[in-house]
């Protein structure tokens, strides 16, 4: 059926129904069980699990990067305990060899008639569709930026583009302000602008330049962290190490010529503070990707793709799924919230795809490793109401070097080797039985 409709499209006249791939002099016309938007995190896990379901030549990714990063390494990276190569593979390598690759970018969503169409004008038709784009990241909306990256001491661990600036920064911090934002928008990670805080804090110390540093934190939210057991223990820690933290204050513009940086009081939009700045760390205001955003029949008021926040299905075509950062799912997000949702989301798409409705639901598991300096880190791990969901029956909300070593000499090979497979879910069933069966 879907097949009919391609080659109608494409071609203009009905030919033989066949699956795979036609093309005209410049577009191709491609039908597939399964099209998987995004090969990031989601995307990828989810590639892998229903391309060795369904078999070869029913499932393609859409991707444009040559590149797939860990980006949770990041963090690190700007703090110099691991390179930018270290947290990057060839996308040839991870995207599962079952399925097939369009290296394209989306530009049109048609979810009325079941297809998207890519950059070269190719139009893609699927039975099935889980879209998993990440987030956009609009340096753009700040004033002054991305050119003030090309100045020293402006960095930003949440590009590839200017992650090894970090480091840059701190090794030439001589005195002065040190001064991170968080911005006014949804972001990844949200405890990533504050993990680089704490990395350089403890940096400074070891290279004797502590005193000479103002560590100042400028954070759009009325909070230092959303979950409370875990912004008790940061209150702590901000407070011991000597760093001064702004609540709602945006970055509006950074002034590259005098080293200026501006932010704005969100509760009073006249009242603008403009300090100079030695080092100055970026987190960008972040959005769905523009292709999405811009099909409001697959999104929300906010531009995320609207789905059930339990079920992952799409609140008005059944046939879409979703998950990971671009969706409306209202939790953190983070890698540890893509893979609850992927157990989740596959067990229902199953169902669907077999005539079933979807019966799996999602807790709203994610988790933020707090790295607070070069051996030491506060595990969150939290619920859709901020309650925390721990694996360990510990207290996690303490600094330890045990969840150090999980965050940077673990996790990464769990990301590679079970989550990009398709093989990792989360820690729900680790945290069952270190809980004695006694945890959700
Ligand atoms: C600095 C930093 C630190 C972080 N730290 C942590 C951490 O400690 N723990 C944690 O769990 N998470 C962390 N994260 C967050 C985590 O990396 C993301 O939440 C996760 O990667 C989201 O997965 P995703 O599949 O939704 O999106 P992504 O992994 O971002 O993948 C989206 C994919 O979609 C592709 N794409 C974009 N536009 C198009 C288009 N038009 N057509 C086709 N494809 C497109 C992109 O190329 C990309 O490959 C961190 C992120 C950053 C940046």
């Amino acid at each position: 059926m879907l097949s009919h409709k391609c080659l109608l499209l494409c071609h203009g006249s009905r030919l033989p129904l066949l699956k795979g791939t036609f093309s005209t002099s410049s577009k191709a016309c491609k039908s597939y069980k399964l099209v998987v938007v995004g090969g990031g995190a989601g995307g990828c896990a989810t590639a892998a699990k229903f391309s060795s379901k369904l078999g070869k030549g029913n499932v393609a990714v859409i991707e444009p990067a040559d590149v797939h990063y860990y980006q949770p390494m990041w963090t690190l990276v700007g703090g110099g305990m691991k390179t930018l190569e270290n947290s990057g593979r060839p996308m040839s390598q991870v995207l599962p060899k079952k399925a097939d690759w369009i290296k394209q970018r989306v530009v049109t969503f048609d979810p009325h008639n079941n297809k998207v169409m890519t950059e070269d004008g190719s139009e893609i038709n699927y039975e099935f569709l889980v879209v998993a784009l990440g987030l956009q990241l609009n340096y753009g909306q700040i004033k002054g930026l991305p050119e003030a990256f090309e100045t020293p001491g402006v960095c930003s661990n949440y590009s590839p583009l200017y992650v090894t600036k970090t480091l840059e920064a701190l090794n030439n911090f001589k005195e002065g302000n040190a001064l991170f934002s968080f911005p006014n928008a949804p972001i990844k990670c949200p405890g990533a602008p504050q993990k680089i805080m704490y990395i350089s804090d403890h940096y400074f110390r070891k290279h004797g330049k502590r005193d000479k540093a103002n560590i100042i934190y400028f954070t759009s939210l009325p909070v230092i962290f959303a979950a409370k057991k875990y912004a008790d223990a940061l209150w702590e820690v901000v407070k011991e190490r000597d760093i001064t933290v702004n609540l709602r204050h945006n970055l509006i513009e950074v002034k590259p010529d005098t080293r200026e940086a501006m932010f704005q009081n969100l509760d009073d939009p006249d009242n603008i503070k403009t300090l100079p700045y030695e080092m100055l760390h970026v987190a960008p205001p972040m959005s769905s990707p523009d292709p999405l955003r811009q099909c409001t029949l697959l999104t929300n008021e906010t531009g995320f793709l609207d789905v059930n926040k339990n079920t992952l299905q799409h609140v008005t075509f059944p046939n879409v799924f979703g998950l990971g950062d671009c969706t409306s799912v209202p939790i953190p997000k983070t890698a540890a919230a893509v893979a609850g949702q992927f157990g989740i989301m596959h067990r229902n798409l199953s169902l669907v795809m077999a005539g079933s409705s979807p019966k799996h639901e999602y807790d709203g598991y994610t988790s933020c490793p707090l790295v607070t300096g070069y051996s030491t880190c506060i595990m969150a791990e939290f619920d859709m109401d901020f309650n925390p969901l721990e694996t360990f029956p510990i207290n996690q909300a303490k600094e330890r070097r045990t969840m150090f070593h999980l965050k940077k000499d673990m996790m990464p090979s769990v990301y590679w080797y079970g989550m990009l497979k398709g093989l990792w879910e989360g820690p729900k069933n680790m945290r069952k039985v270190m809980h004695l069966g006694m945890s959700k």
